[in-house]
């Protein structure tokens, strides 16, 4: 039979139990005080604990989270003895790990529950190396660095979490992060990577995000992608031009030192979406290191699912559905960023306003999916012709416009020639496996100074595309 600890400050209460569990056939060692209790448990761990939740001094909760800390007794069986039915007491014992908890009154439960405890086979974990001699003293000692540990982690966790609410980008979110995670740790390096996501008309790549020592920079996004298995860009130009996001920063991070970094995933539900990875400092990953990383990983799922869902939405609400491009509204919302970032006076700047020829006709003789799909194969010639600074957006139906920032008339009618010849130059598969042939008119409106009005521009260039098609179609005319 069991050998069981029965903890409890009433004498009365562990005569009565004692007799009880004594008659099941059980040995019983009896405490009075949950100190004793732990020294007792510790020393020699019991095949079950039986515990008051309330006592004089240290308390069952207390007694609970403290045996299930220790390596020694982290595997035996703790009962709580909760006083009626106490909700409150039901939720704190789960909480604290006690393996059940039984109204004080329900003796025969009690004796069934540690019959069902202690018959089946325990799974003991191998003995510790050093047994941990607790006295008196420390177990008071052990106690309050559990719960100063239980505090700093749930409010970490707590951090975390709150990071949702202030960093809706992805940068941002690991900025603060970093911040956060150097502020209580040493690292080499510390990095994100987020899961691809493939969707139509966007691929998210993997994106990795590392926070390090600027004299490490280089050996940091090595080990990181190595670990992450995020290989680096194949075309790569210059490595300042990479697809990772690192920040550097003098302050938290150590020296170098090679010590394997501490992986884990981030799951939101039961979905993987990143991981995040630790390098330890010099020293060797600690414990609260790995608690820290454990701590990240499990709370980041929620921000990090949030900055995306945010980031999803703006796309979708600046994004034409059809051809991936830009909307209107968020056309004219870039171009006044753009504009309001430079220097005004200079700011030269060009629309093109394209119309596609005859594109009814495309609709009527084969078909709406045969419109579309010029439709996103003229989309898909501007977008490679576009220079990085210039903006190309889906400007209704089967007109399209692209704003050539910094780019006045002469420049730009190059550059309109180049866009009609490659569109016409193009051929446009269509559903049913044959080339379609399209062209473009293509009105062009420039100007230059502080005064321009955008409204005045494209009306301009809408005039010019209208003198295009008056002028026999797949022509440049300029405003
Ligand atoms: P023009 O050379 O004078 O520009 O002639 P057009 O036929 O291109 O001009 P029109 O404005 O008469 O026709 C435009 C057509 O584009 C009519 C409309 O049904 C079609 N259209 C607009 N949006 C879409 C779309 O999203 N998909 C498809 N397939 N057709 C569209
Ligand atoms: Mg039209
Ligand atoms: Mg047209």
């Amino acid at each position: 039979m069991a050998r069981i600890l029965l903890v409890d400050d009433s004498a009365s209460a562990r005569a009565l139990l004692g007799a009880r569990l004594r008659e099941k056939g059980h040995t019983v060692d009896e405490a009075a005080h949950a100190a004793d209790a732990a020294e007792m448990a510790l020393g020699s761990p019991p095949d079950a604990v039986v515990t008051d939740l309330f006592m004089p001094g240290i308390s069952g909760l207390q007694l609970c989270r403290l045996l299930r800390a220790e390596p020694a007794t982290a595997h035996v069986p703790v009962v709580l003895l909760t006083a009626s039915d106490d909700r409150r007491s039901r939720f704190w014992a789960r909480n604290a790990g006690a393996t059940a908890y039984v109204t004080k009154t329900e003796i025969d439960r009690l004796t069934q529950v540690l019959g069902d405890l202690t018959s089946s086979p325990m799974t003991r974990p191998p003995p510790t190396q050093n047994p941990q001699v607790v006295t008196r003293g420390n177990v008071q000692e052990r106690l309050s660095q559990l719960l100063d540990a239980s505090l700093f982690e749930s409010t970490i966790a707590g951090e975390v979490r709150a990071l949702s609410q202030k960093a809706e980008e992805l940068e941002q979110l690991f900025a603060d992060l970093a911040a956060l995670a150097s502020d209580v740790a040493g690292y080499r390096w510390l990095a994100l990577a987020t899961d691809a996501v493939a969707a139509p008309h966007v691929v998210h790549k993997t994106r990795l995000f590392i926070h390090t020592h600027p004299d490490l920079r280089d050996a940091a996004e090595r080990e990181a992608r190595d670990a992450l298995e995020v290989p680096p860009p194949p075309e790569r130009r210059k490595p300042a031009e990479g697809d990772a996001h690192v920040i550097t920063d003098k302050r938290a991070v150590e020296a170098e030192w090679s010590t394997p970094p501490i992986l884990l995933p981030i799951r939101f539900g039961t979905t993987s979406i990143g991981q995040v990875a630790i390098a330890p400092s010099r020293r060797g990953a600690s414990h609260d290191d790995r608690r820290l990383i454990a701590i990240l990983a499990s709370e980041l799922g929620g921000p990090l699912r949030m900055a995306a869902l945010v980031a999803e939405a703006r796309r979708l609400a600046s994004t034409d559905t059809l051809t991936g491009l830009l909307n209107r509204r968020a056309f004219v919302e870039r171009i006044d960023k753009a504009r309001a970032a430079s220097d005004k006076q200079l700011f030269p700047i060009s629309v093109l306003l394209l119309d596609v020829d005859h594109f009814k006709k495309v609709n009527d003789t084969l078909g709406h999916d045969a419109g579309d799909a010029v439709l996103q194969g003229v989309a898909r010639t501007l977008t490679s012709i576009a220079r990085k600074s210039d903006f190309v957006a889906r400007w209704g139906g089967e007109e399209f416009v692209l704003a050539l920032t910094m780019t006045a008339e002469a420049g730009a009618r190059v550059a309109a020639e180049r866009v009609r010849r490659a569109i016409a130059d193009s051929k446009y598969v269509l559903p049913s496996g044959a080339e379609h042939r399209a062209t473009a008119s293509v009105g062009l409106a420039s100007a230059e100074g502080p005064d321009w009005q955008l409204d005045d521009l494209l009306g301009r260039a809408d005039k010019a595309m209208y003198s295009a098609k008056h002028r026999g179609r797949n022509r440049v005319e300029t405003a």
